[in-house]
C-alpha cells in the first residue's frame, strides 16, 4: 500500500476494513433519533388501527344517497361508533372510527343541515371516499426499519406510531481525537509569533458528534515522539478509532507516523486527490487508525470523500457507500486541471432562471478555509478533466 492510489481505491480499502460495532443498547424513543438499528422492526399492528375518517362531515352508505338523510350517532375521534342505521348519516370528526356498514364519508362543505335536523348531500358520494383504511400506512407484520438504519425524526414518529417505546439500536462509535503541531492554539486565547488557532478541531469534533460518535478529544499533542506515544496509548485504551490531524507527512517535525509504527501498524498512502496529501490509516491496539493531513482544507475534503462513510459503516450503518453524487451544470470554467489528481472543487447550489446550477468559490486554494465555510458541495473531476460553463459535472454534498 505504498503506490499513489486513487481516490476510489482508498475509499474501497476503508470500507472493507471497517468492522461494524456488534453491541447494542436499548434506548428510549426520544434518545433513539440519529442512532442505528440493530434490529429490524417489525410490526405487530395495524396503522391506522381502524378504518377511520380523513375528513369532518358525514358518514353514510353510498347506497342511501338521494334524500336528506337523518342523524342517527355523532362519532367523535377517539369513540367507539354503534353500526349505522340504514337510511341514516353519522356526524363524524376526522380520525373517528368508520361504523359499520358506512362505506364513505361526506365533508361537511358538502352537507347542508335542514332546519328539521336532517343532512342534504349536496355530491354523489364515491364508495371509499375520505376513508383512511385500516393498515393503509403499515400493515400488521411488515417490516418497517431495517437493520442498519439510522434513524431519522420521521423514522421515530413511525415507531411510536406502532406503540413501540424502545428500540435496540448500535452502541455509539468511540473515537477519540487529538491535534498535532506546536503552533497550534485553541481559540479564546492570544495568538503568539509564529501560531495558528487549531481550526480542526472546531470542524472535526461536530462533524463526528453529527455521525453520532461518542468523541473523546485529547486536545494539542505536541510535536513529539513520546507524547505522540503516549496519546495514541491512551486512545486505544477506549476508543473504536482514533483520529489525528496533521503530522503525517514526512518531515521531521511529523511524529504521528513513527508514533503509529511504534505503537500498531501503519499504511500510509499517497492518493491522488487535490486538495489532499498522505492519508494514514492503521491499527493501534485494537483500535483503528485514521491520520487526516493537518492542512484544514484537505482535512476537510479527506473526510468528506474517504472518512465519513468508514466511520458510518463503522458505526454500523448499512447503506454507508460512500459519497454519492447528483449531476448538475457548472455555472463556472475550470480551466487547468490536475493531470493526475482526481480534484475536489468547493461549490455551491444556485437557482438561475428556475435551474439548479453550482458556482464555484473562487479561491481554490488549498489553504483557504473560507471556501469550505461557502460550500454546500464539492464538484468531483476526474484527472485531466477541465469544465466549461455548462458542461455537467459530479456533485456530492456536503452534509455535516
Ligand atoms: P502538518 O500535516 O502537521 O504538516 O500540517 C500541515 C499544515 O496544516 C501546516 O500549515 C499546519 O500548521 C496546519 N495545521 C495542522 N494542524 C492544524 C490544525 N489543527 N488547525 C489548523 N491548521 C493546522
Ligand atoms: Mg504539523
Amino acid at each position: 500500500m505504498q503506490n499513489m492510489l486513487t481516490v476510489d481505491e482508498a475509499a474501497s480499502w476503508l470500507l472493507s476494513r471497517a468492522d461494524a460495532v456488534t453491541e447494542t443498547e436499548t434506548v428510549s424513543l426520544l434518545e433513539a433519533c440519529g442512532r442505528v438499528l440493530a434490529v429490524p422492526v417489525v410490526a405487530t399492528l395495524d396503522v391506522p388501527p381502524h378504518d377511520n375518517s380523513a375528513m369532518d362531515g358525514y358518514a353514510l352508505r353510498v347506497a342511501d344517497f338521494g334524500q336528506p338523510l337523518p342523524v342517527s350517532q355523532r362519532i367523535p375521534a377517539g369513540h367507539v361508533p354503534d353500526a349505522l342505521q340504514p337510511g341514516s348519516v353519522a356526524r363524524i370528526f376526522t380520525g373517528a372510527p368508520i361504523p359499520a356498514g358506512a362505506d364513505a364519508v361526506v365533508m361537511q362543505e358538502q352537507c347542508e343541515v335542514l332546519e328539521d335536523g336532517r343532512v342534504a348531500i349536496q355530491k354523489a358520494p364515491v364508495g371509499g371516499q375520505n376513508i383512511r383504511r385500516a393498515g393503509e400506512d403499515i400493515a400488521n407484520g411488515q417490516t418497517v426499519l431495517a437493520t442498519g438504519q439510522r434513524l431519522s425524526t420521521a423514522d421515530i414518529g413511525l415507531l411510536a406510531s406502532l406503540g413501540i417505546a424502545e428500540v435496540t439500536v448500535v452502541r455509539p462509535l468511540r473515537v477519540a481525537v487529538f491535534f498535532t503541531g506546536d503552533e497550534l492554539v485553541e481559540p479564546g486565547l492570544p495568538l503568539g509569533p509564529g501560531q495558528i488557532y487549531n481550526s480542526n478541531r472546531y470542524w472535526l469534533v461536530p462533524a463526528l458528534m453529527q455521525l453520532g460518535c461518542e468523541v473523546s478529544d485529547l486536545g494539542i499533542i505536541p510535536d513529539e515522539l513520546q507524547a505522540t506515544r503516549e496519546a495514541l496509548r491512551d486512545a486505544a485504551d477506549f476508543a473504536d478509532v482514533i483520529m489525528t490531524c496533521g503530522g503525517v507527512s514526512v518531515g521531521e517535525e511529523d511524529h504521528v507516523k513513527a508514533a503509529v509504527e511504534a505503537e500498531g501498524a501503519l499504511d500510509l498512502w499517497k492518493i491522488a486527490i487535490k486538495p489532499g496529501k498522505p492519508l494514514a490509516s492503521g491499527k493501534v491496539g485494537g483500535a483503528d487508525f485514521i491520520g487526516l493531513p493537518g492542512n484544514p482544507v484537505s482535512g476537510f475534503v479527506t473526510f468528506a470523500v474517504l472518512v465519513k462513510a468508514f466511520l458510518q459503516r463503522r458505526a454500523g450503518v448499512a447503506d454507508a457507500a460512500g459519497a454519492t453524487t447528483v449531476r448538475y451544470p457548472a455555472a463556472f470554467d475550470w480551466t487547468r486541471p490536475d493531470a493526475k489528481r482526481v480534484e475536489f472543487l468547493r461549490v455551491r447550489r444556485v437557482v438561475r432562471d428556475g435551474q439548479t446550477v453550482l458556482e464555484r468559490y473562487p479561491n481554490q486554494g488549498s489553504g483557504v478555509l473560507t471556501s469550505c465555510a461557502w460550500a454546500d458541495g464539492l464538484v468531483r473531476l476526474a484527472p485531466g478533466q477541465a469544465v466549461a460553463a455548462g458542461d455537467l459535472v459530479d456533485f456530492i454534498a456536503l452534509e455535516f
